[in-house]
């Protein structure tokens, strides 16, 4: 049997990926941050960084992160058969499986991430927005992507709040996330 593929192999991946397509981890946080603020007012920009990068850290994600890119890639460089082709490279409203692949990847983190990525691809903030509306590249994945990261970034940053506001023991907070989320 084969070596399976190195984890760090693919969350580079995973993360080189977003970075060449346009999308810093910074312009996630943002999206966290406006989710969030108005329930946590002591909120940092910081803190949605960090979250968004421990996300970034699951399997779950990665993989989608890889599939989705690679898709919106091929059918830029015209390289998809048809008719998918000009069903990804269109956007084509009746074209769901971007989103699907993206929700998919949200369940992990809970209620909070599902209903969060329902607003958000109704939504569109922030730099969802922006690669909603791009014309020359095709962003077709990528968009609901980036909501599934957000999504699941701003879940897991309410729960650990809470967490924090009432002073729960840190090394146990991290053994409990690591043990309820997969990858
Ligand atoms: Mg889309």
């Amino acid at each position: 049997m084969e070596k399976p593929v190195s984890s760090d192999v693919v969350e580079e991946a995973a993360r080189k990926a977003l970075q060449e397509r346009g999308v810093e981890l910074k312009d996630i946080a943002a999206i966290v941050y406006d989710m969030q603020a108005k329930y946590a007012p002591q909120l940092t920009m910081e803190d949605c960084y960090d979250s968004a990068d421990a996300v970034l850290g699951k399997r779950e994600i990665q993989h989608a992160v890889l599939v989705g890119i690679e898709l919106d890639k091929l059918a830029e460089e015209k390289k998809l058969s048809e008719p998918l082709q000009s069903l990804v490279d269109s956007d084509e409203g009746l074209f769901g499986v971007d989103e699907t692949i993206a929700i998919g990847s949200v369940f992990g983190f809970g209620s909070i991430a599902v209903t969060t990525f329902g607003y958000l691809d109704k939504e569109k903030h922030g730099i969802i927005k922006k690669l909603d509306t791009s014309k020359e590249e095709v962003h077709t994945f990528l968009d609901d992507l980036v909501a599934s990261i957000a999504s699941s970034a701003s879940a897991r940053l309410a729960h650990r709040l809470r967490d924090k506001e009432e002073k729960r023991d840190k090394k146990k907070m991290k053994e409990r996330e690591d043990e309820e989320l997969i990858g």
